[in-house]
């Protein structure tokens, strides 16, 4: 299943970071020869300045890593997340039972004889997961254009031409674009995106806490727009919460001391003594969802396809599912001798993932907008629906087991087995 001599590989995967490098792997385990391409190299998106976010992994997607072998590097920086208490509040605080009416609970062990005692999901800093993949993706000697930025891609029959900035040329029969929401790729292959500017930041830090989390995560709906508190290894938490821009900038540049004092006003006692570890991160908010998840010669994923709120913590499990539908379609069409790039085969792979990006980035949108209102009817509805869910342990554990990624038609990789 080599790349045949006319081409540079089988896949040109635009686009080095989580997604694209878990695609290159995927696609590598299944007998294909990916290459990758990214202005930056591997050891930028390492610097500790990088990207100080911590993202929560579905089970199924952390086992898609640990069936591409990338169990020994990760392991030992993933935090188990056991409980998630969902909040409507006023302030922080009100998570402790008793407190509000309206309180959600997810417990691992109410889905454990189903999910084989995996919990809710597993906490890893972005820096950690960059690491592993990097490593894993030098072992396995893929090859990896950086610095080198995809400026045009052209298709003619058969082929797919990708040109970097420097003027080199490359072929393949396919090239995916995995290079985020300012996809290049999307834009050759004349694909629109849909979508608007939630004017809000994503303010992220991590902090060291006094007291011990258990493995609990805390999501609160506060009328400013969600705030969530990760557990991460050795007592530390990522912070995740939503401010205006022009306060999310404030913030950002705001001397340590400032930072930390505003933290301590904003979120009271709840959080026990903390200690801020590391730079403040803002990110800009917004919905961008591709049109098409393919043209000739071509397939979108990752926030290249579909870029969300992180309401929920879905936007790279999202594309960690691509990474799992599309390495499949793609190694079992070339066992079969199909063409890789052929229109048949990235309608399946199309066909697979629209439903489940649609309902799940509509229902994000939704959510933002109904647990970032302080009406008091909303309030109301909201409340009730979670109180709802609460009541319902069949309801409570179809959620737990969707936030997980285990329901479904699953691909290979998401189910454990290899491709
Ligand atoms: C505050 C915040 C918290 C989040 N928390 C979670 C969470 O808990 N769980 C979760 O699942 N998701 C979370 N997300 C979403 C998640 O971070 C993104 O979905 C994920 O990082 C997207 O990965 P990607 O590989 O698709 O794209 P990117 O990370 O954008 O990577 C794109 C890569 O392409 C490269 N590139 C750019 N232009 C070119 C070009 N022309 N040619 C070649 N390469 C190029 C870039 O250098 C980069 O390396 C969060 C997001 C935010 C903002």
């Amino acid at each position: 299943m080599a790349a045949m001599a006319k081409f540079d590989a089988d896949v040109i995967i635009a686009g080095a970071g989580m997604a694209g490098a878990t695609l290159a792997l995927a696609l590598e385990s299944g007998g294909l020869k990916p290459l990758l391409i990214d202005p930056l190299p591997f050891e930028t998106q390492l610097e500790p300045t990088f990207d100080g976010r911590s993202c929560a992994i579905a089970f199924s997607c952390f086992r898609q890593w640990r069936t591409l072998g990338l169990a020994p590097l990760l392991e030992p920086h993933a935090q188990r997340i056991e409980q998630i208490l969902v909040t409507d509040g006023r302030a922080p605080g009100a998570a402790t039972p008793g407190q509000s009416a309206f309180f959600l609970r997810f417990d691992a062990s109410e889905i454990a004889d189903r999910v084989g005692g995996e919990p809710l999901g597993y906490m890893l800093e972005n820096r950690r997961t960059r690491t592993a993949l990097a490593e894993a993706v030098t072992a396995r000697n893929i090859p990896v254009l950086a610095p080198a930025r995809a400026t045009a891609v052209e298709v003619e029959p058969g082929l797919a031409r990708v040109t970097l900035a420097d003027g080199r040329v490359l072929t393949a029969p396919l090239v995916v674009g995995a290079e985020g929401r300012g996809s290049i790729v999307r834009r050759a292959a004349g694909i629109d995106t849909v979508g608007w500017d939630y004017g809000q930041s994503g303010v992220v830090c991590t902090v060291r806490l006094e007291r011990g989390h258990q493995g609990v995560a805390h999501e609160y709906f506060l009328p400013g727009g969600p705030f969530a508190i990760l557990p991460l290894t050795e007592d530390r938490a990522s912070l995740v919460w939503t401010e205006k821009r022009s306060r999310g900038d404030a913030l950002k540049a705001a001397r340590p001391e400032v930072f930390q004092a505003h933290l301590e006003r904003r979120f009271g006692d709840f959080l026990g003594g903390i200690e801020v570890v590391g730079p403040v991160f803002t990110y800009p908010l917004s919905l961008s969802l591709a049109e098409a998840f393919h043209a000739p010669r071509i397939a979108l994923l990752g926030d290249a396809a579909h870029g969300v709120h992180p309401i929920a913590g879905q936007g790279l499990n999202l594309g960690l599912k691509d990474v799992a539908a599309l390495a499949e379609v793609l190694v079992d069409a070339a066992r079969l001798g199909e063409d890789i790039g052929s229109e048949a085969v990235l309608e399946r792979y199309a066909r697979w993932r629209r439903f489940d990006t649609m309902t799940l980035s509509a229902g994000m949108d939704a959510f933002v907008w109904l647990f970032s209102n302080d009406n008091p009817l909303i309030r109301l509805a909201r409340g009730a629906g979670m109180a709802a869910v609460n009541r319902l342990a069949p309801a409570r554990r179809f959620f737990m087991q969707e936030a997980g990624g285990a329901v479904g038609d699953l691909p290979r990789l998401l189910k454990g087995e290899a491709l």
